[in-house]
């Protein structure tokens, strides 16, 4: 069973990643309801 609170909506690459590759998440906003915001390593580092 996939769940899906293990996946973000990286507003970086604007695609689907692992909450495990995250560098923040965003605790304010959320994406159609259920998935959450954030930001990847990959943007985080620029
Ligand atoms: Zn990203």
């Amino acid at each position: 069973m996939m769940q899906l609170e293990e996946f973000f909506y990286c507003v970086g690459c604007g695609k689907m990643v692992k909450v495990h590759d995250a560098k923040a998440l965003f605790r304010t906003g959320f994406f159609r309801v259920v998935l959450p915001l954030g930001c990847c390593s990959d943007c985080s580092r620029v």
